[in-house]
């Protein structure tokens, strides 16, 4: 039935002195993941055309989901300037999406000014003869169900009715790279999926304690980035698995328990910024929200934050967890969060976390064992894995332990 997608820019995309660079960007992405579809796109100033051919508009706009900056589509028809042929179309268009009553109205924008029409007459034209052959329709100029929209423009005239939202934000790898902490749970894809939508790309980072832990909360975590990179302008991200299970047990041997969350993320953040740095990453995103448990107080995220320099983005900082669930099912990831595998940090969770750490508390603790060169060399035996879409990797029953499978 419909001819082209019609897809909108994010209005401040077509402002001030980047958009050259938006633009540029949105476009190449587009392309890339239209990617074996036999579509066409017309890239013009504004907006841009997907011919659709013999493609369902569903999966185009199904792909288009994961892109950032876009700001709505709409399935159009399109024919040439001449009311009896914009008629003919409008009527093949709205018998075909209205079955009931509806309230209805026709809305004309004309660029092309060489046509010595009005807009108002154009709807007024047009109207009349749909009016007079689609059962269903009723005129409700103010608020009406439908709205009829005929869009002139030079190179021919666009016939839609709907809006379709796209995902918004800033076309993502615009604003420089961050380091995601992802955890198996359902807030940090969320933060990874906002700082994308906001116009950063982004690496991760996990801290696997493999083999104390299954090798199934690491599979856990790819493909919560699996899914992720479906938003990445080339549908890949990198992942870093940090060897976390010496320090993890080193911790756990010589930190009162009250202090092993505090102290494991510290150890957390430490290992973050030498990544971030060695990646050209210029900020840290972790999916705290504020107050949930113990670990996420202020005093717990000042006494955490406090061992880097770094920018920590906190996306989710003020969010309501039903929010945030929200989201993580808009995107798909809340299914795979909600399987059921420990990572280090569910691992031996102490039964009284402090509420109220204190930095001056934790550097008393950490003088008590010599944690640099574990440090060290778990930056040295991180493994770095490129996770793709287009490329699912499955590492049951690959082994025990993340070294052993990567080896
Ligand atoms: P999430 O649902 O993202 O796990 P959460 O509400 O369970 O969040 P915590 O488990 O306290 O909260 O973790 C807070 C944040 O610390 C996570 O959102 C994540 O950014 C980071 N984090 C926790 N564990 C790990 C890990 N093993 N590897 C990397 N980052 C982690
Ligand atoms: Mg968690």
């Amino acid at each position: 039935m419909y001819e082209y997608i019609m897809v909108r820019y994010g209005d401040l995309i077509l402002k001030g002195k980047n958009q050259h660079i938006f633009r540029h960007n949105i476009n190449n992405q587009i392309a890339h993941k239209m990617y074996g579809l036999n579509i066409d796109i017309e890239f013009q100033h504004d907006l841009i055309f997907i011919k659709l051919n013999d493609v369902d508009a569903k999966e185009v706009i199904d792909r288009l989901n994961f892109i950032s900056g876009l700001n709505s589509y709409s399935k159009t028809l399109k024919c040439s300037f001449d009311i009896d042929t914009i008629s003919q179309k409008a009527i093949e268009l709205l018998n075909y999406e209205v079955h009931e009553k509806t309230t209805f109205k026709v809305e004309t924008k004309r660029a092309d000014k060489s046509i010595n029409l009005k807009s108002f007459e154009i709807s007024n034209l047009v109207s009349k003869q749909v009016l007079r052959e689609v059962k269903n329709l009723v005129v409700d100029v103010r608020n009406p169900e439908k709205t009829l929209n005929i869009e002139v423009r030079n190179e021919g005239t666009y016939i839609f009715t709907d809006k379709i939202p796209g995902i918004g934000g800033f076309p993502t790898s615009t604003g420089g790279r961050a380091m995601l902490l992802i955890s198996g749970g359902i807030d940090s894809p969320v933060a990874g999926y906002m700082t994308m939508n906001t116009g950063l790309e982004i690496e991760c980072v996990h801290f696997e304690s493999s083999p104390l832990t299954p090798i199934e909360s690491v599979q856990k975590v790819i493909d919560l980035v699996t899914v992720l990179s479906k938003y990445a302008p080339s549908s890949k991200i990198k992942l870093h698995l940090v060897p976390f299970r010496e320090i993890h047990e080193l911790i756990l041997s010589e930190v009162q328990e009250s202090y092993i969350i505090t102290i494991m993320r510290r150890m957390m953040y430490r290992l973050a910024e030498m990544l971030a740095k060695k990646n050209n990453c210029k900020a840290i995103v972790s999916g705290d929200s504020i107050g949930q448990v113990a670990s996420q107080t202020l005093e717990s995220l000042i006494t955490v934050q406090s061992v880097v320099n770094s920018l920590i983005i906190r996306p989710l900082a003020a969010l309501d967890k039903n929010d945030i669930i929200k989201i993580a099912k808009k995107i798909k990831t809340y299914q795979i969060s909600n399987r059921p595998f420990s990572d280090c940090c569910t691992v031996y969770v102490p039964k009284r976390p402090v509420i109220k750490p204190t930095v001056e508390r934790a550097e008393i603790l950490e003088q008590s064992f010599d944690y640099q060169k574990y440090l060290k060399t778990a930056i040295k035996d991180t493994i770095t894995i490129e996770i793709n879409e287009r490329k699912p990797i499955n590492i049951i029953d690959k082994g025990f332990s993340i070294q052993e499978i990567f080896k």
